[in-house]
């Protein structure tokens, strides 16, 4: 069991600029949620691009499918040029933005700009996905600084009360879009080390509670051992979420850990 208790996982799909079309993401999204409505200890979240966002809203609410965006502006409106703010997210139904994605941090995202973004989706009352995580690793275990300077930064805005809306996506770059995931022990360790960051930024009893997610090169081969042996909430699942037939593999084989 994880340290939150909950015998339901949250799998995060990030669609990343896929599918091609709208009517692909409506099939892909229909087929998502009915396979997410045959299971019991699920909570899927698909995140399309934004376009198909409003293509992949349910036609009724489900505590087994969710809507998320891969990011969001900090600003609230006005004259800014292609950027989506968090409250037209919540107007089409978004509940969980990812934030701090390795790929908008490669575009110039800096820790700074990931706590925005975190206090936009916060303030507009959605969930804030929070990915971090190393680029490489080595002897040194430079990987753990790395990943605590990360999460004090992003959080650095975050007040207790609020970090209920934060969830953490665990995500070492260099498994990302790889061969293989990270080996479930590992993940292990970086889940507890995940809570003790949290519980050193907002105290013990909120670190008990927050969800922490993996994510690299997750599938229906490494999925259920990932949540049983690396201890977590769930998954940040890229690539296999846009293959329909992969993904309902994937999220069967979760909702079959005890
Ligand atoms: C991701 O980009 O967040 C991700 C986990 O991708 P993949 O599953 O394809 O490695």
């Amino acid at each position: 069991m994880n340290a939150n208790m909950s015998n339901t996982k949250l799998v995060v799909g990030n669609w990343k600029m896929n599918p091609a079309t709208g009517d692909e993401a409506k099939l892909l999204a229909r087929k998502t949620r009915h396979a997410a409505s045959l299971l019991e200890h699920i909570s899927v979240v698909v995140c399309p691009p934004f376009p198909f966002i409003s293509a992949a809203v349910p036609g009724k609410k489900s505590p087994h499918f969710h809507l998320g965006a891969q990011s969001v502006s900090i600003e609230e409106g006005g004259a800014h040029t292609g950027e989506v703010g968090a409250a037209m997210l919540k107007d089409l139904c978004v509940e969980y933005v990812i934030v701090g994605h390795s790929e908008m941090r490669s575009l110039g995202d800096s820790d700074e700009m990931v706590s925005k973004r975190l206090k936009a989706v916060l303030d507009a009352g959605m969930m804030a996905i929070l990915c971090v995580g190393e680029k490489v690793r080595d002897e040194s275990g430079s990987h753990f600084d790395f990943v605590r300077e990360q999460m004090k930064k992003s959080l650095a805005n975050i007040t207790k009360s609020r970090s209920s809306g934060v969830i953490v996506a665990y995500e070492p770059i260099w498994a990302i879009g790889a061969k293989e995931a990270m080996k479930p022990e590992d993940v292990c360790e970086m889940t507890i080390f995940v809570r003790k960051i949290f519980s050193d930024i907002f105290g013990n009893d909120t670190a008990q509670k927050v969800r922490v997610l993996y994510g690299g090169s997750v599938k229906f081969e490494n999925a259920a051992d990932i949540i049983k042996i690396g201890q977590v909430d769930g998954l940040l699942v890229g690539r296999e979420s846009v293959n329909v037939a992969g993904f309902v593999d994937l999220l069967k084989a979760v909702d079959e850990v005890k």
